[in-house]
């Protein structure tokens, strides 16, 4: 291959581009970012960033000046990939222009899903750096009335970013417990009730009716629940989840369902494209870890400059989280049914380290505040598992 283009200037991006030049790809490398900055780390976004504790770009960017020109890559920042028409090798992008290439590696990532209806200025969704300072200068203007909706991740990390700023917060989830499907109910519990020793309140099963704004500049008020309820609010912040960007590859032929879906090595029916990420779904999995990016991103470039699928992607799933002064870490592949136990420490003491069974064996490991144990069991589920050429 003489020339590669990558499309998503982020964390999956900048892995994978690493990788073509560790791997011996010396062509035209191209990488093409619809956002203006170069790469940046997203998980303090929601955590030191807003807090004020991580405050500058800098602080954020995942590879330093001179990494970016050692990589010898054409940087086309602020820039959009509009389509991709396999047949010509050609990556389109906005303003009309277009790139001839052999090789693409999509790397597009996610966008957060957004409420129907109107949103009055003061409510946020966070998933770029821009959207993270917009909320940090409507978090700094005072003492408010923060309604955060949904309880996952962004919402839980956001709500304890805003209690320790000392902002009034509640939280809205439309699931009778939040974080279910990621932990299991036990250990969902746990989380929810972090919010409580934060004087957070969590409101479950009900959804919102609609946002209310009103006086002036139209700001947001309140939150009308689909219960009736009214919360005033002067912040919102949506974190509903999140829909893959693959709305430019449509009519490019690729199989697009929840994602850009791709075999068990992150190569789709075209051995000439990849994908790696939050936007791939690899070997019927869409994983929207930050961990996951940067391995998949490896595998990716090997089966690409290959040109066919010689290396699979079989890392056990891994994430974190900072929640109000808590590590939460888990590994492993959960199923609903799997049966969690505490091995070390306690929940009440906000420590402990737990596994989840099935049929006597690990299958996920999770701890809070127990890093070095939980690394032991991490290594050891991988140990456990077969990955091919990784
Ligand atoms: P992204 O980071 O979404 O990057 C995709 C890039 O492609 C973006 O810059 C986007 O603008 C660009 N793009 C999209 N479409 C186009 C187009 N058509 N043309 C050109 N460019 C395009 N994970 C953890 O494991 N632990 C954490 O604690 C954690 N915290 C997080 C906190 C926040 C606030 C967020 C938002 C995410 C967090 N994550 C965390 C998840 C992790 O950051 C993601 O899994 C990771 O960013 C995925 O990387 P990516 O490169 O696949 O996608
Ligand atoms: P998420 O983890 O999918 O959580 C969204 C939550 O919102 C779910 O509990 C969902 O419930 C609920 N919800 C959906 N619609 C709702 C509504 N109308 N009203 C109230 N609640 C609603 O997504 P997220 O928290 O928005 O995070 C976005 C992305 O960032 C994800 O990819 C996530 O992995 C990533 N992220 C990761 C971390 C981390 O790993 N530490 C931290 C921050 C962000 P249902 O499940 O019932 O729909």
């Amino acid at each position: 291959m003489k020339s590669i283009a990558v499309i998503g200037a982020s964390l999956a991006g900048l892995y994978a581009a690493r990788a073509l030049r560790a791997q011996g790809f010396d062509g035209r490398l191209v990488i093409v970012g619809d956002e203006p900055h170069y790469p940046y780390d997203r998980p303090p976004l929601s955590k030191d960033f807003l807090t004020g504790a991580t405050a500058t770009h800098g602080q954020l960017a995942l590879a330093d000046a001179e990494e970016t020109t050692e990589l010898d890559a054409e940087w086309l920042l602020g820039t959009r990939a509009t389509g991709l028409d396999t047949g010509a090798r050609t990556v389109l992008l906005d303003g009309g222009r277009s790139l001839v290439t052999d090789g693409v590696v999509i790397a597009t990532g996610a966008a957060p899903r957004r409420l129907p209806g109107p949103a009055p200025a003061g409510t946020h969704t966070l998933r770029t750096l821009d959207d993270a300072q917009a909320l940090r200068a409507d978090l700094t203007r005072g003492p408010a009335d923060v309604v955060v909706i949904g309880g996952g991740f962004i919402g839980a990390e956001v709500a304890s970013s805003c209690a320790a700023l000392g902002h009034h917060v509640t939280v809205v989830e439309a699931a009778t417990l939040p974080l279910v499907p990621q932990l299991g109910a036990e250990m969902a519990r746990f989380c929810a009730s972090l919010h409580a020793d934060h004087d957070v309140r969590l409101l479950t099963g009900t959804g919102v009716a609609r946002l209310r704004g009103d006086g002036p500049g139209n700001r947001v008020t309140g939150v009308e629940l689909t219960d009736g309820r009214l919360l005033p609010a002067s912040v919102v912040v949506v974190g509903i989840g999140v829909r893959p960007r693959t709305d430019w590859l449509a009519g490019s032929g690729l199989p697009l369902d929840d994602g850009v879906r791709c075999d068990a090595g992150c190569v789709t029916p075209l051995p000439t494209v990849v994908a790696v990420g939050d936007v791939a779904t690899v070997d019927g999995t869409r994983a929207e870890h930050w961990t996951s990016a940067t391995e998949q991103a490896t595998v990716a470039v090997r089966n690409l400059l290959a040109g066919r699928t010689v290396a699979t992607h079989r890392a056990v799933p891994y994430f974190w989280s900072d929640q109000y002064g808590v590590r939460l870490q888990f590994a492993g592949h959960r199923r609903a049914a799997d049966t969690p136990r505490i091995l070390e420490g306690s929940p009440d003491d906000r420590s402990f380290l737990a596994c989840y069974e099935r049929e006597g064996r690990t299958t996920a490991v999770l701890a809070v505040n127990r890093p070095r144990p939980f690394q032991r069991l991490r290594r050891e589920l991988a140990r456990a598992t077969q990955p091919t050429g990784a």
